[in-house]
């Protein structure tokens, strides 16, 4: 248990993506992996199989997040424009 950093209650936390997979998908490379730059110059980087998480949210919160937040966002931004998201 961890407090919840939307509702700030001691609930069993989700490991919340801290940006949606949607916005990354592109970035995948044929295995898989994405790259991870960690800002420690030209060799600051890592391979990610999965974007970025952590214990956020509470499952309430997750949910709410998720459909009042990220889905109108994938909704009215991403797709009512795929062209918002460049090419690798
Ligand atoms: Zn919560």
């Amino acid at each position: 248990m961890s407090i919840c950093q939307l509702c700030l209650k001691d609930l069993e936390l989700r490991n919340s993506h801290i940006i949606p997979e949607f916005l990354h998908k592109k970035l995948y490379n044929n295995k898989g992996h994405l790259a991870a730059i960690n800002g420690q110059g030209n060799k600051g980087y890592k391979p990610l199989q999965q974007g970025l998480r952590e214990y956020l949210f509470c499952e309430c919160c997750e949910q709410h997040f998720n459909e009042y937040c990220e889905k109108p966002f994938q909704t009215q931004w991403i797709n009512a424009n795929p062209n918002s998201l460049p090419d690798p």
